[in-house]
């Protein structure tokens, strides 16, 4: 495995290897991607074995062009309501973190899209992975750099240290700075749904899509998934973590003043959040205490969420006890990540 600070010669390095169906981790504005040619089924067998992710759940294509996204979606099969709402989103969202379901092209591997005739498409706003995806093949499947399951990748060490050997050449171009995987939206039926929360805020696509659809009851299993990639647990740290509003943090600190016998580690929101914390609190040892973003800042919490349950996931704690976000904007995501990460204990 090669591991290169972004360069143009780092880039034709990763290109070429991906050009002969190889496997390059590469940064986004979201988190870092494991990239493979995603018009070579080769390359993308190999990118659910790197991962050990099943073959049900199906990958994103990034481009970098919105010339190229004919090459991958069947545009021909959307009627006239979804192509206005398509125009619409990918004029004012595109390049950045959404990702659109749209009707699948013949010459996108079934592998890609799990079986699905939907595909799944995004344009990243980053230098970068649009230079790697312009010199390669024009178009990249990639899913997040991490075994399936665990935490997203928000530095390339995250990505060296989780998968090694498994990817041909890992390009580092520092810590990402949305930190939290893409929206994806799927605008193929009436009304849009958003599939999974992500750094694209559902009010700024309802702004320009008018309503969506409500969000699909019932999520799946790994054994038995409603439908792909809404996994009930996802993105979880090893270390059993469970997620609480403020008003139950702090009922909990009071009934166990130690919060988990001094080796739990507690992950607030915001600094106030912590200091009405530690007011309430009654003794014990102290815990281990991280804030998401000191003054409230949704997207400074997004960005650090995955890099801060990275650190405690290292440290050795028994549990991570963490506090939600309000639910507005960014916080959608970084409570859809909590509940799922929570879900695998
Ligand atoms: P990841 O690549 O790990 O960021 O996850 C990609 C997400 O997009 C998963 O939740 C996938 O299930 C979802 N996805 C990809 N393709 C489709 C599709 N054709 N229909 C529905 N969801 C999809
Ligand atoms: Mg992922």
């Amino acid at each position: 495995m090669e591991f290169l600070a972004i360069s143009d010669a780092a880039l034709v390095r990763a290109a070429a290897i991906l050009c002969r169906g190889g496997l390059a981790a590469f940064p986004t504005e979201t988190v870092y991607g494991l990239g493979g040619d995603a018009f070579n089924a080769g390359a993308l067998a190999k990118i659910f074995a790197a991962k050990g992710r099943p073959r049900f759940d199906p990958l994103i294509v990034h481009i970098a062009s919105i010339a190229a996204l004919e090459k991958v979606a069947d545009l021909s099969l959307l009627d006239g309501a979804a192509r206005k709402k398509l125009n619409l989103l990918v004029e004012r969202l595109w390049p950045g973190p959404l990702t659109l379901i749209l009707p699948k092209q013949k010459a996108v591997p079934d592998l890609a899209t799990s079986g699905l005739p939907t595909v799944a498409v995004r344009f990243p706003d980053h230098a970068a992975a649009q230079k790697l995806i312009t010199l390669s093949t024009g178009a990249l499947a990639a899913p997040s750099a991490n075994p399936f399951g665990y935490l997203s990748p928000t530095r390339a060490e995250h990505v060296r240290d989780q998968l090694g050997d498994k990817v041909d050449i890992i390009l580092d171009g520092g810590p990402s700075k949305l930190g939290v995987e893409s929206t994806v939206l799927d605008i193929c039926g009436p009304l849009p749904r958003i599939l999974r929360p992500g750094a694209a805020p559902k009010e700024a696509i309802e702004a320009l899509t008018g309503p969506l659809a409500r969000p699909e009851a019932a999520a799946g299993t790994a054994a038995a998934p409603v439908s792909p990639g809404q996994l009930k647990s996802h993105y979880a740290p090893r270390t059993p973590l469970s997620a609480y509003s403020l008003e139950e943090l702090r009922s909990l600190s009071r009934e166990n003043a130690d919060a988990g016998k001094g080796r739990a580690a507690l992950l607030f929101f915001d600094g106030p959040s912590r200091d009405a914390w530690l007011a309430g609190r009654k003794g014990g040892e102290a815990a281990a205490l991280r804030v998401l973003s000191e003054k409230g800042d949704v997207l400074e919490a997004a960005a650090r969420l995955f890099e801060t349950l990275h650190e405690l996931d290292r440290s050795g704690f028994s549990r991570i006890l963490a506090q939600f976000a309000p639910e507005a904007g960014l916080g959608a995501a970084i409570n859809d990540r909590l509940r799922r990460a929570a879900f695998a204990c």
